[in-house]
Order: structure tokens, then C-alpha cells, then sequence
């Protein structure tokens, strides 16, 4: 049944619980990365054939073979990365604009860069017209390059598989900074990795198994760059 466009991009009550009781059942119980997802309608995000499947946890199809995370993989990760208000954010692989959305409810500033050019264009498009956030930018560049002009930077988040560790990237992170990424030699599994910058060294933990695309090097050559 099609819904009228006004509840499709803001859910029913009950698809708004349905996405709440996942996120809590898979530990994410901080309640303003809740709010963050509360507030930022994941349908929006969405190819018109999709929209409807917004509030199930589940990885769903984007522009340019690329896909928008499980919300409750967001919202994880969002929760390991510990944003405060006062946090300048970098994140590699804006994809669908979903996740840099979220962030930008919790962070100061974020900057989101993304290889895939269309992707770049429409995550903007949404994020900053349709739902009016004025403090994320998304960018088309190489994310495994970061962004120097900006370091350094309080928390650094991949939502594309790193092979290693990126010490480059590592290098713009504030000392007192964190950094969440997926690591992994292989595309079908990788782990998911929060590394805190303390004044004595890095400190690594290790989070869940996950399974990302790779993060890839350079910008995309897309048919309608
Ligand atoms: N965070 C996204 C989902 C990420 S999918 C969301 O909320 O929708 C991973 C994204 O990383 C893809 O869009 C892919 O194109 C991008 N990517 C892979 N390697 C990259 C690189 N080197 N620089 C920038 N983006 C990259």
C-alpha cells in the first residue's frame, strides 16, 4: 500500500519502534544518538523503490552499487565514536548522506567525503535542503587521503573497509580523538575497530564483526561526473 509521502518519510509510530527496539537490542542505548535517529527520517535517503523498507534493519541498495548501512551498524558505531557537541567529525564514505545525517545531530561540524561523485551530489541535496542541516559538508574527494585543510580532527569514522589500519588518516586525529573503522583483509568480514589517541599511545578495542564494501583508492570515473 503506498503511504502518503508525509508519513513514508516519517514513519508510522510502530515503524518508528520497530527501528528503536533494534537499535536497543543491539546495545545502542545512549540516548541522544536514539534522538539522533528519532529525528532523521532514513526514507529520505532512499531510492523511491526502497523507501518503504526504511525502518527494517537492514542494508539497502544505493546509486552507484554502493549501500546504506544497517541502522543498527550506525548506530553502533555513532555510539563507540562518543561525539559530544563540541566534536569536528571526518567520516570516509558518505554514500547515501544517512550516517553524516546523524552525526551532524551529535557533532559540531561534520565533513563527509565520498569517491562517487552522484553520490556526493545527492547526499547533499538531502541532507542540507531537504532536512536543513547547515553544519555537515560532503565532499567528492579520495577519503583515504582525509582531509589536511581541516585536521585535526576530535573523531574520525570509516564506513568503508580499511586492509590496515590508514595512518595518514590516523595522523589528522586529535590526540584525545577516537577513530571507528572496519578492518579487514577480506570483503566478506571484517572487525570493527575504535581506537582512542591518548597522550601515552594508541588504544585499540575491538567491537563486532562487520561487513563493509572496501574502501577503495581515488575518485570515481561515474558515467554523469
Ligand atoms: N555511510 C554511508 C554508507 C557507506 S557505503 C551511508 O550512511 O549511507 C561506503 C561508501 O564508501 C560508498 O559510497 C563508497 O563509494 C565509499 N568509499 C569507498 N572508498 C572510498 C574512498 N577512498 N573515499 C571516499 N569514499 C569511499
Amino acid at each position: 500500500m503506498t503511504q502518503p509521502a508525509r508519513i513514508e518519510a516519517e514513519g508510522t509510530p510502530e515503524q518508528r519502534m520497530q527501528l528503536i527496539f533494534a537499535l536497543r537490542s543491539h546495545g545502542v542505548t545512549d540516548p541522544r544518538v536514539l534522538d539522533a535517529f528519532e529525528k532523521t527520517p532514513r526514507a529520505a535517503f532512499l531510492d523511491r523503490s526502497f523507501k518503504d523498507r526504511a525502518w527494517e534493519d537492514l542494508p539497502l541498495p544505493i546509486a552507484c552499487g554502493q549501500t546504506i548501512s544497517q541502522p543498527s551498524v550506525v548506530g553502533q558505531m555513532t555510539q563507540a565514536l562518543a561525539v559530544t557537541s563540541r566534536c569536528k567529525v571526518l567520516e570516509i564514505g558518505a554514500g547515501s548522506g544517512y550516517q553524516a545525517a546523524i552525526l551532524a545531530r551529535l557533532a559540531r561540524r561534520v565533513y563527509s567525503l565520498e569517491r562517487h561523485r552522484p553520490l556526493a551530489r545527492q547526499a547533499r541535496e538531502v541532507v542540507e535542503r531537504r532536512l536543513g542541516l547547515a553544519n555537515v559538508s560532503i565532499m567528492t574527494a579520495d577519503g583515504a587521503l582525509g582531509l589536511p585543510d581541516q585536521a585535526p580532527f576530535d573523531r574520525i569514522l570509516l564506513t568503508a573497509a580499511a586492509e590496515d589500519v590508514p595512518s595518514l588518516l590516523l595522523s589528522q586525529l586529535r590526540e584525545g580523538g577516537i577513530m571507528v573503522l572496519p578492518v579487514g583483509q577480506s570483503d566478506e568480514m571484517q572487525q570493527l575497530l575504535r581506537i582512542e589517541k591518548t597522550p601515552e599511545g594508541l588504544v585499540y578495542s575491538e567491537l563486532s564483526p562487520v561487513r563493509f564494501v572496501p574502501l577503495l583508492e581515488g575518485v570515481a570515473e561515474d558515467m554523469d561526473n
